[in-house]
């Protein structure tokens, strides 16, 4: 059954809504809705002007958010002595606009984390024991060079497996094929963004690249199935999606759950999980 979102019974939930209480509601309703962060809080700019963290004189410094692959544009807040204490989104970037997610805003934090590995450990105990010495990196490279020989001598290149995830991993997969072994395999694409990528190729020819080039600006309907943007994809489509249903764009959304963006839809099908191949 499809659900009519709008208008509804309650003039609390109709969707003629302005965007103050558009906001207002995502506010209410989620607080990972990524659009939020970037927005200007009235008044802030007196607490915190630019260049100032407090009392404090900062310098900006423009690069990207390292909390996830969509590297949104930062602008870090760091202090005379070098500390990086806050990160703002960067107004100037051409996608994100100022706008960065909770976890792009809590990033110095990770910066900062006192159990982030900024060194190689060596294990000096048993399996699990939880022992571990500092070594250097000359140290750490010659012993995995070593292990990886003595494998391949032992029983061929091919006894080695390696499973890369991300952009980093591309490096290292390029040493695994000068090795010699021809097993890379990658799990987390089969899982994730493969199907998209290789089914909108095989449909439309070519690759379909992140983020995906939507038409939030022009289009007039908007059909989501399978996607639930609002609660973890990239801050600029956020940013686009909230600003198509301000224009007064139509929102159809197929998902079990009552998502965020379902909760903004003129039409909710919650079909049954599993489901998604039959009905298209
Ligand atoms: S979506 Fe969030 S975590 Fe990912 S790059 Fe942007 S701000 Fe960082």
């Amino acid at each position: 059954m499809i659900y009519p979102c709008k208008p509804h019974k309650n003039p609390e939930h109709n969707m003629s809504i302005s965007r103050r209480d558009f906001l207002k509601k995502t506010t209410l309703s989620a607080g990972a809705f990524t659009l939020l962060s970037g927005m200007k809080v009235h008044g802030m700019e007196a607490i915190h002007p630019k260049g100032w963290k407090g009392r404090q004189r900062v310098s900006e410094i423009a690069s990207i958010c390292e909390m996830c692959f969509w590297r949104c544009g930062i602008l870090g807040n760091v202090d005379k002595h070098g500390k990086l204490l806050k990160i703002d989104g960067n107004p100037e970037h051409p996608l994100t606009e100022g706008r960065l997610c909770a976890r792009g805003n809590a990033g110095h934090k990770l910066a900062y984390d006192p159990d982030r590995l900024k060194y190689p450990l060596m294990r000096v105990g048993k399996r699990g024991e939880g022992k571990f010495k500092r070594v250097s990196w000359d140290e750490a490279l010659d012993f995995f060079a070593k292990k990886l020989l003595e494998i391949r001598e032992k029983h061929g290149a091919e006894a080695v497996g390696f499973f890369p995830h991300g952009i980093q991993a591309r490096f290292f997969e390029h040493l695994m094929k000068g090795f010699g072994t021809p097993n890379i395999v990658e799990p987390a694409f089969a899982q994730c963004r493969g199907p998209r990528d290789v089914g909108y190729k095989l449909t439309f020819g070519n690759n379909v690249g992140s983020p995906e080039p939507l038409d939030f600006e022009n289009t007039k309907m908007m059909v989501f199935i399978g996607t639930h943007i609002g609660e973890n994809v990239f801050t600029g489509q956020n940013l686009q999606f909230a600003n198509a249903l301000e224009r007064g764009a139509k929102l159809i959304v197929v998902d079990p759950r009552f998502s965020i963006a379902a909760q903004k839809a003129d039409y909710w099908l919650p079909l049954k999980p599993g489901t998604d191949t039959a009905l298209l």
